[in-house]
Parts: C-alpha cells; structure tokens; sequence
C-alpha cells in the first residue's frame, strides 16, 4: 500500500508542485485546504498533470475537529507537510493577530493531533527569512537568527519553536525544517503555478505581469545598494526543484534516516542573482522586453542573502536542478496560459 501524507495547503502554490512530485514518487496524498488563495481548479490540474486525483477536504487548519475528522476518515496518514499559512509580509504588519493566530494555532492544531493518529513526522515550510541579513555569505544552516522583520516572519520563526519544544517534550514526532530561499517559476506543463492575489508583492509575478501588460512598469525597489550593480541579491529557486526537497525529506522521515529529531535544511541553488541580473534573465529566456524604472529601497529589504546547500546536498542527496532561463521561461508560459485561460 502507499505511505499516504497529509498536505496541508496543497492547492497553493509551493503545496501544488509538491502535491504532484509526491505522486510521481509513489506517495498518496490527503490535501487539506481553506482555498483562502487558491481554488479549487488545481486540484483538477493536479490530476492533469500527474493523472491521480488526490483526495481534497475544504477545511481550515484552525478547525481543530475538522483535522481530527480528516486524520480519522483517512487512516494511517504516516506524515504531514504543512504548507498552509498566511503569507503576505506587508499584510502581517497590518493583521499581526490575524497571522499570529492562522499561523500558530494551525501547527498547534497538527502537532496536538499527530501523536493520537500516529503519525511520524512533518515538514515544515520555513523561509530564509529568520536569517535577517547574514554576517556571512552564503548562509548556512549555523547562522543565527535575527529578530523577524515582520509579524509574518515572527511567524516562522515561533513555528520552529514550537517544534523544537514540542520534539523535546519527547512527543513521539519527529520534523524537517525546510528553510526555503525564493521559489520562483511553475510547472513546466503550465498547468501549475503561482497566482498572486491582487497587485503581486514579489518579484517574479510582477515581472510575468509587466511583461504581459497587465502592470506597466517594474519598479526595482533600490540601486543603492552595496552590491555589484547596486540592486538587491537573491537566491532563487525553481519550485519544482523545491518540491522534489519536500520529497526526499518525507522519504527521511519514514525511513527513520534522520540523525536527529528535528533537522534544518536550506533549500536554495547556492547561487545568488541581483534584481538586474533577474530581469536581464528575463528578457534572455524569453525574448521579451521588460518596463523597468528604479524606485526607492523597499522598506524591510534585506540587501543580500543567498544559501549555502551543501547539508540539503549532502544528507538529502537533493541539488536544485534547473537553471534560471528555463524556471524564468516557466513562469512566463504559465502568465500566458493564464491569459488563454481568461484568469490574468
Ligand atoms: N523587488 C523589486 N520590485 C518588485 C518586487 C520585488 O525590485 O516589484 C525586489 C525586492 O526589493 C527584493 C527582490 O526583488 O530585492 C525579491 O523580492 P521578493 O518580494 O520577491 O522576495 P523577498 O526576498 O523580499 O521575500
């Protein structure tokens, strides 16, 4: 029988891709989702990209009997990937309880309820973020983390918290951290990707929009900067890539290979672009000419972070795979599928 795992936020957009990867590595999967910034659609292009249809519930992660219902009506779910959260940093500054609360209590929710259902293990979705801006470039998994930028990156950071407590309580559960670095691009079949709500906060969607003319100019947020050609520096990395590292981390998990109960990874390409040397990427991969203007620094911008994943590499044997022309070609057959859908 398949090891069935539970995703939560699996019809957004990292949850989408890894939904589909854990199908092709033989896993089932349960999604649960409140479809607060997603819809319903992806599970059927889900289904059309890896031809089976993963069992869906329309639930929030708050509804504490809800998820109890969910692990009962599927049985023997043997580990979970917690994707589902708010994630909007500049809504979190305006809502720091509405965040606290979605982000917090959802993990609560799961790691109160993994031990009755036995459950082994979850992936959590972290974010170079509880990095701040690091002494030391690229940044491994040592460095220390600095006080959050925001409620929603607070958020992240408790979260690891709360596991590591949870795990040296001796509850019977064991975890992977990923800290993810900028997930960009979308499935090559175009059938998945990221669809941002309302005007796009980050780079990528507003660049695929530009492009498209749905926005009319990018702004680059600062050329001030102390880097090479003044603007920010990234490490970004291709979704799919990203979800194949949920993958072979839920494989440790069950395998019982982890060398400690809880386990941080970065999950990054090790290599960090400029904003310039992105959009210049862009226009390469794609033929097309993008709308630019220089704007002022973005408040909260880090100037540069990008990882070191060499401990991904080595204890998860994964290594981000595609290069930025083809994730950056990705994203923008996926905008154009989007208009030929009517969507965007
Ligand atoms: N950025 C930009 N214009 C935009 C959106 C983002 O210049 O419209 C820059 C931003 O200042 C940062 C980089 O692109 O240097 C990546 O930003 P994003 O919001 O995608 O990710 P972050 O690393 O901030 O989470």
């Amino acid at each position: 029988m398949k090891d069935r795992i539970l995703v939560t936020g699996g019809t957004g957009y990292i949850g989408s891709h890894t939904v589909v990867e854990l199908q092709n590595a033989g896993y089932e999967v349960v999604i649960v989702d409140n479809l607060s910034n997603s819809s319903a659609d992806v599970v059927d292009n889900i289904e059309a990209v890896s031809g089976i249809r993963p069992a869906f519930e329309k639930l929030d992660c708050l509804d504490f009997a809800g998820l109890d219902g969910v692990f009962a009506k599927y049985p023997g779910i043997k580990a979970i990937i917690h994707f589902a959260a708010s994630k909007a940093v500049g809504e979190s500054v305006q809502k720091p309880l509405l965040y606290y609360r979605n982000n917090l209590v959802s993990l609560i929710n799961l790691l109160e309820l993994m031990p009755k259902y036995n459950v082994q293990g979850i992936v959590f979705s972290s974010s170079c973020t509880v990095y701040g801006q690091p002494d030391k470039l690229p940044v491994t998994e040592e460095a220390p983390i600095k006080k959050a930028e925001s409620p929603y990156g607070n958020t992240k950071q408790i979260n690891e918290e709360i596991i590591r407590d949870t795990v040296a309580s001796g509850a019977p559960v064991s975890a992977i951290l990923l800290r993810y670095f900028n997930p960009i691009g979308a499935h090559p079949s175009a059938l998945l990707g990221e669809l941002p709500n309302g005007v796009p906060q980050n780079l990528v969607p507003y660049i695929v929009q530009t492009a498209i003319g749905i926005r009319e100019k990018l702004s680059i947020f600062g050329d001030d900067y102390n880097t090479p050609d003044g603007t920010c520096i990234r490490d970004y990395i291709n979704v799919v890539d990203l979800a194949k590292a949920h993958v072979v981390a839920i494989a440790r998990i069950l395998e019982k290979k982890q060398k400690e109960k809880v386990e941080v990874f970065n999950i990054g390409t090790g290599h960090g672009l400029s904003v310039l040397q992105l959009v210049h990427a862009f226009e390469k991969a794609t033929g097309v000419k993008l709308n630019y203007q220089i704007a002022p620094r973005r408040a909260g911008d880090i100037e540069q972070v990008w990882a070191d994943p060499a401990l991904a590499n080595k204890e998860l044997g994964w290594k981000a795979e595609t290069n930025i022309e083809d994730t950056l070609r990705s994203a923008w057959n996926w905008q154009l599928k989007l208009r030929e859908r009517g969507i965007q």
